[in-house]
């Protein structure tokens, strides 16, 4: 492999993205500090634009883009947050976005990914192959093809969340963060390892789905089939190579969490913290909660991905 991303291209990440990706806030909770005994922070990226951190490796990525590739234009596949971060990017940035997504997608999110000027391609995730889709359409027409996670541009757009979160609250003890292909968790763990080099640095993926952390202890990228969870966000089935490499490398350990410790949190970010989460943005907290002993008295900090969940779905997981 080439040689992997470092903290310098995150803080170029973060040049490129001022002015553009919001600095999110920082939330606290006396209720959080008391039921934990310890100083809790929250990295709210559910407020971050099109509702997910994940515009800011889009934006970051199609920044970098030639003249020539800016001309065709971008393609990616994904149902979720990185569709709709593709289309938002590109729409600023003036390019061509097409996205591939299955036809049975949500359709909000097909409105919102075509509402952000993102050309949408449906296929059948029954019958066809996503990936060929997007090969051909890129082989065809010239379009540069960027994938959710496995990207060096991608996580070190990612990795500026929590840079921004160490320069706002200063170094911490535990830090907490969703995981799904690896591209959040890999750039956090280069802005970790620059900013508060002790600082214990956990991922959090769907019980359901642990691959990532079957690979962390058996040292290869495990695969495995589409967990059934309702963290859609995290429902990957491995690891990327570079995201993988740089976990394994700077990442302290990979916890899981549970769908039902899951819709608890998400009700209690609605009911006691006024904010509003959707269920992969939910395994952080999930998780420090297991972990309330060894956390005491310490400085934590809780990265909350994303809070894009249509009411309906909200009502029913935590209203039943
Ligand atoms: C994509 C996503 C994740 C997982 O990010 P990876 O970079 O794939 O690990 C977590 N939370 C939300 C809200 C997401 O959209």
């Amino acid at each position: 492999m080439t040689q992997l991303p470092t903290y310098d291209d995150v803080v170029a990440a973060a040049t490129r993205l001022a002015g553009h990706a919001h600095k999110t806030p920082v939330l606290t909770s006396r209720t959080v500090d008391e039921e934990f005994g310890a100083q809790v922070f929250f990295k709210c990226e559910n407020y971050q634009r099109m509702g997910a951190f994940k515009f800011r490796g889009a934006f970051n990525a199609l920044s970098r883009f030639s003249p020539e590739q800016r001309r065709a234009g971008v393609v990616a596949f994904s149902s979720g947050n990185h569709a709709q971060a593709i289309a938002l990017s590109a729409r600023l940035l003036g390019m061509p976005a097409t996205i591939v997504m299955p036809q049975d997608a949500p359709a909000a999110k097909i409105a919102a990914t075509r509402g952000y000027g993102g050309r949408v391609v449906l296929y059948d995730r029954y019958t066809e192959d996503r990936e060929q889709i997007g090969r051909t359409l890129a082989e065809q027409h010239g379009l540069t093809l960027i994938p959710p996670y496995d990207h060096p541009d991608v996580l070190c757009g990612q990795g500026t969340a929590v840079k921004e979160l160490f320069e706002e609250v200063g170094p911490l003890d535990a830090l907490f963060v969703p995981l799904g292909g690896g591209g959040l968790l890999s750039g956090s763990a280069l802005s970790t390892r620059a900013l508060s080099p002790d600082c214990r640095l956990y991922g959090v993926e769907p019980e359901a789905g642990n691959d990532g952390q079957r690979s962390l202890r058996s040292g290869g990228i495990v695969h495995i089939d589409t967990p059934k969870t309702i963290a859609d966000g995290a429902q990957t089935q491995h690891l990327g190579q570079i995201t993988f490499a740089i976990i394994r490398r700077d990442v302290t350990d990979i916890l899981t969490a549970t769908d039902a410790e899951l819709v608890d949190c998400m009700g209690f970010f609605a009911s006691r913290m006024k904010t509003f989460v959707e269920p992969t943005g939910c395994l952080p907290l999930a998780a420090a909660r297991q972990r309330k002993a060894e956390l005491r008295g310490q400085r934590v900090g809780i990265l909350v991905s994303g809070g894009n969940v249509d009411l309906a779905r909200f009502a029913s997981l935590v209203g039943g």
